[in-house]
């Protein structure tokens, strides 16, 4: 993924401690962030500033360097300097729960916070994750995830959880995680199990017990990291696909997985990370905005950048 030099810069947890002097004299004044560490490589701010230019919003959407010990200071940074919000990602997620005066009912529950919206002075933190990968799933096969049944690659992971839990509030047809650490994966189907009463299954990840689970699933999504980087195989292995299997990657490199390789290989609809991507920031700039984001452009924006 190629990020043009027009949104390439990344300002530092120092320089939102400066306020007001740096943000609001950018042409448009930055009333949106993202932090993360690292940060310079996401694609957030494309599809921001593509919806703030859309809708005739005169603000833009930076990326701030923040570390783990930074994020405190740098979120009550951004109350100084007159911002809207922000979205959180690697490592913030969770830390910043216990950071916020309201926390949606969905990201308590998917124990991670991507976007926070400042209202009154006070930090209300929500997690964009799980419905951005409903609506993907939606818009990528064309059926909701109520009528599925479903297995997670990586399904107790931060991503995986917050899918995990979209599943079960949607009441999918059957849930199934797999994830390498198994006790992560029956924790959370335990959590699931007693907070919103569904069944779901935790099975390790092993070729055995992977080929039962596909054979009873139709949606597969991998939620793990493996796809990040060129080279990196398939979580699948060589485990068999069918045409009726749906496979959704939640990796968005720009290029294509071993694991949409595969899909394709055997005939089973496949799409990529970069549609859960589009939607969890329309979500986010809803939650900012309280008005429909604009979709078209927001797509557009990602095509300069997908490879
Ligand atoms: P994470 O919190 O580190 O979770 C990773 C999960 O994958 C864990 O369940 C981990 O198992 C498992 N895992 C790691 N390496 C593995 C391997 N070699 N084999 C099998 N399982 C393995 O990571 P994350 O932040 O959730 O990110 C996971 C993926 O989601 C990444 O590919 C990321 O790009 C994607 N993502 C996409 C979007 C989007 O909008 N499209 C948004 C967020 C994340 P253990 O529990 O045993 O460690």
């Amino acid at each position: 993924m190629s990020i043009p030099p027009e949104v390439s810069v990344v300002y530092t947890a120092k320089d939102l401690a400066g306020g007001e002097k740096i943000f609001q004299r950018l042409n448009p004044p930055a009333r949106l962030a993202i932090f993360g560490d690292p940060v310079a490589k996401s694609a957030s701010p494309f599809i921001q500033n593509a919806a703030l230019k859309e809708c005739g919003i005169n603000s833009q959407y930076v990326r701030v360097h923040v570390t783990a010990a930074d994020l405190s200071e740098s979120l009550a940074a951004l109350l100084q300097a007159d911002f809207l919000g922000c979205n959180l990602t690697m490592p913030h997620k969770l830390a910043a729960l216990s950071l916020m005066h309201r926390v949606s009912k969905e990201a308590n529950l998917m124990g991670a916070i991507n976007t926070v919206a400042i209202r009154n002075g006070k930090f209300e933190g929500f997690n964009t994750d799980g419905p951005g990968f409903a609506a993907a799933i939606k818009e990528e096969f064309g059926m909701p995830l109520s009528t599925l049944r479903v297995l997670i690659l990586g399904g107790a992971g931060g991503a995986g959880r917050a899918i995990t839990v979209q599943c079960a509030l949607e009441k999918c047809h059957s849930i199934t995680i797999a994830n390498r650490t198994l006790e992560k994966g029956t924790a959370l189907a335990e959590e699931i199990g007693n907070g919103l009463g569904n069944s779901v299954t935790a099975i390790t990840f092993d070729q055995e017990n992977l080929t039962k689970a596909l054979e009873s699933s139709d949606l597969v999504v991998n939620a793990t990291p493996l796809g990040m980087k060129e080279g990196d195989p398939s979580p699948l292995c060589d485990l068999h696909l069918g045409k009726n299997h749906l496979v959704y990657d939640t990796v968005y490199n720009g290029g294509t997985t071993a694991l949409i390789t595969q899909a394709r290989d055997a005939g089973s609809k496949s799409a990529s990370g970069l549609s859960m991507l589009l939607h969890q920031g329309a979500k986010a700039f809803e939650i900012w905005f309280s008005k429909p984001a604009p979709l078209e452009a927001m797509r557009e924006s990602l095509k300069k950048i997908a490879g």
